[in-house]
């Protein structure tokens, strides 16, 4: 599941390659990934021909397109949904995020991750499981086959809708790349996430600190803070040297700031080589694979050995998730037998 570095990745690549193209028509291939637009697939075609992409932006693990008319293309790409531009020219990144590339690549990477991250780039006109493609007006530069965003979807567990633009409960920007203060209309129970300038970092700390629920689980909250999943979480519990079962008020407020400054760091990191990918289902926008899977420190190494202090990491099953931690460096409040 794609996390906030990952959508992260895939809206810079959008914004970078549909800011400001219009969408001249829509081709269903399958209607599935558009069962949760009202009308139907008519109804999607209908209301995007036409329709001028004023950019691209990101709340949590949501991310949508606004329109020219007010509305927007919200995407969720749930497990193995990919959002793929093609046949486009992408005006240059912006320089933030050049710096942030170049600082990443001189990191020494660590290659003790179990799985190599992959490269995959799949840029034939007919992909295996294409779903929606929205072909774009042409425009000069364009390849000969014409521009296109698809959305590919190998377990059609994402899906994408036409939405109305509500206003977002504090007044601020919707989410990341725009000042637009609307969110999509689903959106409205995503709290800001934890990269967010705009997140209330002392309300999530008090309202945390006082919860008997397990920290782990306040972390995958989105309601409390968006963008963070099961690989995060782990990341930034073994970085603040916090078991995830331990509840929120048995942390405090210092510790729980100590937490999210933790996995946003991580998260930081993670954004600037692309995000984690596993396997071919992730991917940003043109089609390139991140590469944080081998900079991993729990997620995904059950049984390797604690980056800190050598002792080999263990999974627990915590709220139906999985949880790897290191039993020495992440103690849990009690006892594991006389936990609930
Ligand atoms: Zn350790």
């Amino acid at each position: 599941m794609p996390e906030l570095p990952e959508v992260e990745a895939v809206r810079r690549g959008l914004a970078r390659h549909l800011t400001g193209r219009t969408v001249e028509r829509v081709e269903v291939l399958d209607p599935r990934p558009l069962r949760r637009q009202e009308g139907g697939p008519q109804a999607f075609s209908r209301g995007l021909s036409g329709r001028r992409i004023t950019g691209a932006v990101r709340r949590g693990k949501l991310l949508w397109l606004p329109l020219d008319d007010g509305r927007a293309l919200a995407a969720h790409l749930g497990m193995s949904g990919q959002l793929l531009v093609r046949g486009t020219v992408a005006s240059p990144p912006p320089e933030a995020e050049r710096r942030a590339v170049t600082d990443a690549s001189a990191d020494g990477a660590d290659l003790t991750a179990q799985r190599p991250p992959s490269l995959v780039r799949d840029l034939s006109v007919h992909p295996r499981h294409l779903r929606v493609r929205l072909h774009l007006v042409a425009r000069p530069g364009d390849a000969p086959g014409g521009a296109a965003l698809d959305l590919v979807d190998q377990r059609m567990l994402g899906g994408m809708r036409l939405s109305a633009l509500v206003p977002t409960p504090d007044g601020g920007p919707g989410g990341e790349g725009s000042a637009e203060p609307g969110v999509p209309a689903e959106a409205t129970h995503i709290a800001r996430d934890l990269l967010d300038p705009l997140l209330d970092r002392q309300a999530v700390q008090e309202r945390a600190g006082r919860s008997a629920r397990a920290v782990k689980t306040l972390l995958l909250d989105q309601g409390l803070v968006s963008g963070v999943g099961n690989i995060y979480a782990d990341e930034g519990l073994w970085a603040a040297r916090v078991h995830g079962s331990r509840p929120g008020s048995g942390i405090g407020p210092a510790g729980l700031g100590e937490l999210l400054d933790r996995t946003a760091q991580v998260m930081t990191r993670a954004l600037a080589v692309g995000g984690t990918s596993f396997d071919a289902l992730y991917v940003d926008a043109e089609g390139a694979a991140g590469y944080f899977a081998r900079e991993l420190a729990a997620y995904g190494r059950a049984g390797r050995p604690c980056r800190r202090c050598g002792t080999a990491l263990r999974t627990e099953r915590l709220a139906g998730r999985s949880h790897t931690f290191c039993p020495r460096c992440q103690v849990p409040a009690r006892p594991t037998s006389a936990r609930r």
